[in-house]
């Protein structure tokens, strides 16, 4: 996919990043996710995402509490996510619009298939995670990690969380870092290592 004028007018503060340039914008643009959230944490990801040209097919959920922020208003809570991202979207980038990609973007609990790459937001009762899982990662031990976790922070951590699970599934697209991981969000700012556990394959 070569990129168009406008595009590369629009990216150009990526494509100057040099774990980005035009190479990596391509890499951004054509790929996707399912969004499955409806808090602060998923919606958050969910805008950086689509901002940086991805695209994001949000579920039928109803949006909760907590989630307005820069693409929710408050009045739009309880309505079901992709109706209200499919309005919202095109104003932050319709280049995020039309469905492609095998990614899943998901709030936990969350069930998880297809491809890749997969992030997943969650908390573990005093922090909020990030685990992320790139194409070639084992899905046994992201399975096994994310079912020791619990539903992401609401309020700023929820927002600071989404914003770095977007930056990890955009390193993922770019083919950067590693295929499995995982990191703690203790305090905005704060980030911490979260311990991966081995599925009975990978022990
Ligand atoms: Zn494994």
């Amino acid at each position: 996919m070569a990129l168009r004028e406008d595009q590369i007018l629009r990216y150009s503060r990526q494509i100057l990043l040099r774990e980005v340039g035009g190479r990596g914008q391509e890499k951004l643009l054509g790929g996707g996710v399912r969004l499955v959230a409806t808090g602060p944490a998923g919606l958050t990801a969910a805008a950086y995402v689509a901002a940086g040209g991805t695209a994001v097919e949000a579920g039928a959920e109803p949006l909760s509490p907590g989630a307005e922020g820069f693409l929710v208003s408050a009045g739009e809570v309880g309505r079901p996510a992709a109706e209200v991202l499919g309005r919202v979207l095109p104003d932050v980038n319709a280049d995020a619009l039309p469905p492609r990609g095998t990614g899943r973007l998901a709030e936990l609990p969350a069930e998880w298939d297809g491809e890749g790459p997969w992030v997943a937001l969650g908390g573990d009762g005093t922090r909020g995670v990030v685990v992320f899982r790139g194409t070639g990662g084992c899905a046994g031990c992201f399975a096994a990690t994310t079912a020791t976790l619990g539903a992401p922070p609401i309020g700023a951590l929820g927002v600071g969380l989404g914003a770095l699970g977007a930056l990890i599934l955009q390193r993922l697209l770019l083919g950067l870092g590693p295929a499995l991981g995982g990191c703690g969000w203790e305090a905005p700012g704060v980030m911490t290592d979260l311990k991966i556990r081995g599925c009975g394959r990978c022990g």
